[in-house]
């Protein structure tokens, strides 16, 4: 009992041990080139929600997704993958394989809101908590590493979370509804940092005719391919 009492405690110090390691002084390794998978929502014969007449939501994230496109294959350290780069339908499985976790840094989901009626404005940014759920019973060394790299790309995705905040805080000033912890099936079980964005709402007059506006959407791409940078440039430090 005892013995193995000890032998759980030096698991669990290696493991520490091991995790600090990992994760001293930066968020992960410094890279010659970091790789942000982006997925503009939708697509195909999903519309996602609908702006205006000519304009719905699919046609918005993809607009968005290219301009981010373009503005980060002008840097020389940073690769972006489209999970769509045209006008097609795609499951969440099939974006979610985009993500390579031996080569993907970030994942960043772009969708537009709509609320019940048309009071509901403003953009936020979500990020899943858990892929496994509380553990229970016995915590093994396996199981106690699992957590400890979870919590890093939680933490990760958390810090991207807080960039895109204050880069898209000048686009739509005082409109931010806050970063949240959500289950989210399109984020649910990435093992990179990953969030999902909602730009505002198609059910606000104000919102939508923003959303639909090209110069507001390349102030969008801007802010966060602006984010995209910072991120990697503080967890490289
Ligand atoms: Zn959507």
């Amino acid at each position: 009992m005892r013995r193995h009492c000890i032998t759980r405690v030096l698991y669990i110090i290696i493991t520490v041990l091991l995790f600090l390691t990992l994760t001293s002084a930066s968020a992960f390794a410094i890279k010659d080139r970091y790789e942000v998978v982006i997925d503009p929502a939708h697509g195909g014969s999903d519309s996602g929600v609908i702006l205006t007449r000519s304009v719905s939501e699919k046609e918005v994230t993809l607009a968005i997704a290219k301009m981010i496109k373009q503005n980060l294959d002008k840097t020389e350290n940073i690769r972006v993958k489209l999970t769509r780069s045209t006008d097609t339908d795609i499951s969440i499985r099939d974006r979610k394989k985009m993500v390579d976790k031996a080569t993907t840094d970030l994942f960043v989901s772009i969708h537009i809101n709509a609320g019940f009626g048309n009071k509901s404005a403003g953009y936020e940014i979500y990020y899943t908590s858990s892929k496994r759920g509380t553990s229970s019973g016995e915590t093994g060394s396996k199981e106690i590493v699992e957590d400890m790299i979870e919590s890093r790309y939680i933490n990760d995705s958390i810090l991207f979370a807080q960039l895109a905040q204050r880069n898209i805080e000048k686009v739509f000033p005082r409109e931010g509804r806050g970063i949240r912890s959500a289950p989210v099936f399109v984020l649910d079980g990435l093992s990179v940092p990953a969030i999902e964005i909602e730009l505002g709402f198609a059910t606000h007059i104000k919102s939508k005719k923003k959303l639909a506006d090209e110069e507001i959407q390349k102030s969008i791409a801007d802010g966060l391919s602006k984010s995209i940078k910072e991120f990697f440039t503080s967890s490289g430090e």
